[in-house]
């Protein structure tokens, strides 16, 4: 029922945006988007696209939604709304407020918060909702991140690393693949054309990416098993780590050809 009641617009197209919710005028509940989207590779807005989009959902009363499960604490301490300069109305976050352990979380307006129980009429509960354990984690993770501001400092450079090491390597074998990196989400798309929607993303040579995936797994490093996800770096993540990636991925790439 929810997925027939969803409208798919393009990504950094706010003319698809429009075209729908004109379409559907005064039936268009909420725009939910990933403000740096992490799950078609890494692409992110454009801010005059979250600009105009911000615009559109105040203009025809529609509540604009934040997906920042993967962006929040992550691209910084205040998510991508952070960097991008965009409010929207509610925001659902996921991963890292747990500090490993699993729980989700949304929050947003107060006038749309006060519809939640038991404040409001909106029932939302779940067996393990408040549980202990992931609060106590998340509590202690998000903590560390407010006394530790530089942790991003350190995030920043660490992936500009990996992102210029990759770079290198593409050059010295005269490929130009797509990099697409904001903060400590990376991605490389197998192809030369710059990706910034769905459609641009897609254009990526998935084959190759599942021999460049076994090539870097013999050279133990695990990444994720699918060209339409991020490269997160952390602050585990030791120089020692990175070269040993960077020099995987030189040795990957000769290999696959
Ligand atoms: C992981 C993820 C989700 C799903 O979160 P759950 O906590 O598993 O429901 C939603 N959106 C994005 C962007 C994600 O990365």
């Amino acid at each position: 029922g929810n997925a027939a009641d969803t409208l798919l617009a393009d990504y950094n197209d706010i003319e698809s945006v429009k075209k729908l919710v004109y379409a559907n005028k005064n039936n268009v509940a909420a725009i939910i988007i990933e403000p740096i989207a992490g799950n078609m590779g890494v692409v992110k807005a454009d801010e005059s696209f979250l600009v105009e989009l911000r615009n559109l959902c105040n203009e025809e009363n529609i509540v604009l939604i934040f997906d920042e499960v993967m962006t929040g604490f992550r691209v910084a301490a205040g998510g991508a709304q952070e960097i991008l300069g965009i409010k929207p109305d509610l925001t659902t976050f996921g991963k890292i407020i747990g500090g490993g352990l699993p729980v989700g979380a949304f929050g947003g307006k107060k006038e749309i918060m006060q519809m939640v129980a038991p404040a409001g009429p909106v029932y939302q509960a779940g067996t393990l909702s408040g549980n202990p354990l992931a609060m106590a984690a998340g509590y202690a993770a998000l903590s560390y991140i407010k006394e530790h501001p530089e942790i991003y400092v350190q995030l920043e450079k660490s992936s500009m690393y990996l992102e210029n090491g990759f770079k290198e390597n593409l050059k010295a074998i005269g490929k130009n693949y797509a990099m697409n990196r904001v903060g400590s989400m990376m991605c490389m798309f197998f192809t030369e054309e710059p990706v910034n929607d769905f459609k641009s993303a897609v254009k990526s040579d998935t084959t190759l990416y599942g021999k460049y995936f076994h090539e870097m797994l013999k050279r133990g490093i695990y990444l994720a098993p699918a060209q339409f996800e991020a490269l997160f770096v952390s602050t585990a993540h030791t120089k020692e780590d990175l070269d040993k990636t960077i020099e995987a991925h030189r040795e990957a790439l000769k290999v696959i050809g």
